[in-house]
């Protein structure tokens, strides 16, 4: 495979199959004593980093996939594919990868001749290119695909009328419809769904899996959560516990077990990565144990589109400056099927928890400006107004205490196309995700097996609103330190240093 990047070191060795770094991983452990005295110690841990070369072909199945977000990331990935333009007002539009993290953002590679050089982050390790990705997927609604984006009303129609041929033959496979988790106002687009106990639903799941794996020949599968969002499940000890018990469960057909675990389950069992894009619980603790146990990848939850990336990167920039939050207030409206479904209150319950959550790192990083369990008031309303579509209104004031007393109010009106930011937010998952499967670790100079990452994936938390990370682990929202974390990963595989912004070379005299 050419390589876009070859770096030039002793430290790194490449082979026909793999890229292998030496890296000298830093960390710091600190302690502290009675009187708030800290002693800091230098830790170095040396790793060798192995990253397969081979590009797996890969196959993406979306659950929800006649939905918004599953219309767009499929127009979006054969736009690109079919390199398509068309007309607009403004001129003609070219398809692109705006949004995304992978395909349209840049990481600094260090100093050429005379510039800073900066490359695609997808070029920084072999990716799965974009173009080669097979789709297919489940919906409870039969609606094809072509049907499916009309009546979506994201796209510009002269991509719409383009695109139509291409999606006309594509059909969500048959689904899992349990009512009491969806708002009962989706109850009329249920006409595609596998009846039978849930056992027997699990099995066609892993089937269509298998399925399509096999007719596409293809050698790695993702399955991705975009359907409606559910209530919570209660979680009930001796059925969502443990893997066993989950499984116990499902045999059982017990009432309290989602269908978006029932796809988490099947996905584990199909050795395939599962990632949830919507807010709901489905990674029970008996799943994340499944996933584990099959050393599967889970990632989640809650796709970070809109007011919920800026307030990552807002409520940091506040803290980070000294200044302190005091109020954090969110309305949106929007007039999609997903607000529709977000107007009932079980489901509006999932969004506010996973919206919630976001600013707690960034406050406790803090102790001169908060005390201990001290937060903002935080409050977020969301409100069903069907005339503005797919086009979201979020507004947020962020009031904060600032100098001797003083007060700084800011107020963001942001009107975001939501499946438009969603669906890159949807590549970059499944690419970062992918690319992870073939990296591995393990201490230098041992006799140690190499291991992967731990099943839980929380290098994806900068695309999460609310990240699921290894138990116990530390979760970060920062949207800026999630990135930091992406990009030295990265450059940690070609054993490049940390990027530490000190230009050390352009400040000293
Ligand atoms: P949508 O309502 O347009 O699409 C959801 C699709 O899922 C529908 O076609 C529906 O028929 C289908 N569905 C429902 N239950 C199903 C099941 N059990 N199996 C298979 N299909 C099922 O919604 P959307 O705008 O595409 O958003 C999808 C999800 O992504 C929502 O949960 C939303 O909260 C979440 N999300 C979206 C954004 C964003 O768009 N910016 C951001 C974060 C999270």
């Amino acid at each position: 495979m050419a390589l876009k990047i070859r770096v030039e070191s002793p430290k790194v060795k490449y082979t026909e199959d793999y890229i292998e770094a030496q890296y000298e991983y830093q960390t710091t452990k600190v302690t502290e004593d009675d009187n708030i005295n800290y002693t800091v110690t230098p830790v170095s841990t040396n790793l060798l980093i192995r990253t397969q070369l081979k590009v797996p072909k890969l196959g993406v199945m979306l659950v929800g996939w006649g939905g918004n977000n599953g219309t767009t990331i499929t127009a979006a990935l054969l736009a690109n594919k079919l390199k398509l333009t068309w007309e607009t007002k403004n001129g003609l539009q070219k398809a692109n990868w705006y949004g995304s993290l992978i395909q349209a953002s840049t990481v600094r590679l260090g100093r050429g001749n005379k510039e800073d050089v900066y490359v695609p982050m997808c070029w920084m390790l072999p990716m799965v290119n974009p173009d080669d990705i097979e789709l297919d997927g489940w919906d409870i609604s039969n609606m094809n695909l072509a049907d499916a984006m009309q009546r979506a009303k994201v796209l510009n129609i002269n991509l719409q009328k383009q695109l139509i041929p291409h999606m006309i033959n594509m059909k969500p496979r048959k689904s899992i419809y349990y009512p009491d988790f969806i708002a009962s106002n989706q109850e009329k687009r249920a006409n595609n769904i596998i009846f039978g106990a849930k056992f027997e639903q699990l099995e066609q799941i892993r089937k269509d899996i298998a399925e399509f794996k096999t007719t596409k020949n293809l050698d790695e599968v993702i399955v991705l959560w975009t359907a409606n969002t559910e209530r919570f499940s209660e979680i009930i000890p001796g059925v969502h516990d443990t893997a066993e018990n989950l499984l116990k469960a499902i045999k059982e057909d017990h009432s309290e077990i989602s269908p978006s675990t029932v796809f988490a389950v099947a996905a584990a069992l199909e050795g395939c990565t599962y990632i949830n894009g919507s807010p709901q619980n489905t990674f029970v603790p008996g799943a994340i144990e499944l996933a584990e146990k099959q050393k599967t990848f889970i990632g989640g939850d809650d796709f970070k589109s809109g007011q919920t990336k800026l307030k990552s990167v807002l409520v940091d920039f506040l803290v980070s400056a000294g200044i302190k939050p005091v109020a954090i207030v969110s309305y949106n409206h929007l007039g999609n099927n997903d607000g529709y479904n977000l107007s009932a209150p079980q489901q509006f319950r999932s969004k506010e928890i996973s919206k919630s959550n976001v600013v707690d790192d960034m406050v406790q990083s803090n102790k001169i400006l908060y005390q201990p369990g001290e937060k903002p008031d935080h409050c977020v309303v969301i409100k069903y107004v069907p005339y503005v579509g797919d086009s979201k209104r979020a507004m947020d004031e962020y009031t904060s205490e600032i100098l001797l007393g003083g007060h700084n109010t800011i107020v963001i009106h942001n009107t975001c196309e939501d499946s438009l930011l969603a669906s890159p937010i949807i590549l970059d998952l499944v690419l970062l995700a992918e690319i992870c499967s073939r990296i591995s670790f393990k201490l230098m100079d041992t006799e140690d097996e190499f291991t992967g990452f731990h099943s839980v994936l929380s290098i994806l938390s900068y695309l999460c609103k609310a990240p699921l990370v290894p138990r116990g682990t530390p979760i970060v929202n920062a949207l800026f330190r999630q990135r930091a974390a992406i990009e030295n990963i990265l450059r940690a595989c070609l054993a490049l240093p940390p990027e530490n912004n000190m230009l050390l070379e352009h400040k000293a005299n």
